[in-house]
């Protein structure tokens, strides 16, 4: 369990970095936390030649309020995420799914950027991302751009980052006052990736859902919005029989792979489980 040699690299800048990236090509990658990649060039999954570590960037950590928007530098960890008054304050569905991400250490280390642009499907972060309706701040050489994170995904480690390219901020806006949120995952233990989870972020008016965002992790290659479920719920006092359809609704676009999680039928009915509990915890939580 030994990763193959490679160069380390350690850029003051941005610049500096995709400049190295761009001319490093296929050879080079960026290292955030580590915990997503080393773990992948010890079983030789990844065996890049160069490492282009983020540490020495000043400007990529951090926390901020911008107007109705919360701003995360791409490489603020995850247990920085949950020491944070902001993120408990103003995205708490935040706060609730960086606690259920693997162990203290794993957090200590592991960052946000480096979870949402890694593109594994067992991620926890990028399904809530579309489901707040985030952006991501991709930096290359040629430039900068704007992202949403509903566009991002595109096959299992298959996103729009280009090469060369780093997502240096997650940008957030801050969710309707009086909003419910749950975030729900089924693990087979502590430490573990998700069996299947679901994010809700809704608003409730007179008794009944307003507004609703449903995201699923790891029930297909890519995070996904399940729209036709959240469509499902509007208008609803969300009741046995408008609970059943949303699931149903989500079930029907999920697409797990069968591994030591479990086989396909069941990762899709647990996945129609989270949804039906995250709608209920959300629902209980909004004013
Ligand atoms: C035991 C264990 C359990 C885990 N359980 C979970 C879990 O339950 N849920 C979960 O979501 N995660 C889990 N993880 C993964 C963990 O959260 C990772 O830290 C995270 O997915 C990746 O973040 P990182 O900062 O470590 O990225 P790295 O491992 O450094 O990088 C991951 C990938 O993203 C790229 N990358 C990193 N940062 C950037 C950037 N700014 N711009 C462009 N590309 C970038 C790298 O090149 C690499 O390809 C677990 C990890 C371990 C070791």
């Amino acid at each position: 369990m030994i990763p193959g040699s490679f160069s380390y690299h350690r850029p003051k800048s941005v610049q500096e970095a995709v400049g190295l990236l761009a001319k490093l090509g296929d050879d080079g990658r960026a290292l955030a936390g580590g915990h997503s990649l080393i773990p992948m060039m010890k079983l030789r999954l990844a065996t890049p030649e160069h490492l282009v570590d983020l540490h020495g960037i000043d400007g990529l950590k951090g926390i901020r309020r911008e107007g109705n928007r919360i701003v995360i530098g791409a490489m603020t960890t995850q247990h920085d995420l949950l020491a944070s008054d902001e993120i408990a304050k103003s995205l708490p569905i935040l706060h609730e799914t960086a606690l259920l991400i693997a162990d203290p250490q794993v957090r200590y280390m592991g960052t946000i950027g480096g979870n949402v642009a890694n593109g594994d499907p067992g991620n926890d972060m990028p399904a809530l991302m579309m489901t707040l309706g985030a952006s991501y701040r991709l930096e290359g050489k040629a430039g900068g751009r704007d992202v949403a994170a509903r566009e991002f995904y595109q096959g299992a480690y298959f996103t729009a980052l280009e090469p060369g390219e780093i997502l240096t901020a997650i940008s957030v806006p801050v969710p309707a006052a009086g909003h419910g949120y749950a975030y729900e995952k089924l693990k087979r233990k502590v430490g573990d990736y998700a069996t299947a989870a679901a994010a809700v972020v809704l608003t409730m008016a007179g008794g009944k859902v307003a507004s609703c965002a449903i995201g699923l992790t790891n029930v297909h290659e890519t995070p996904l919005l399940a729209t036709e479920a959240a469509k499902a719920v509007i208008g609803s006092s969300l009741d046995a029989a408008t609970l059943k359809k949303a699931a149903a609704a989500a079930e029907a676009i999920m697409s797990p792979a069968a591994d030591a999680r479990g086989p396909v039928e069941y990762r899709k009915h647990v996945g129609g489980i989270m949804v039906t509990r995250a709608l209920q915890r959300a629902a209980s939580r909004a004013k």
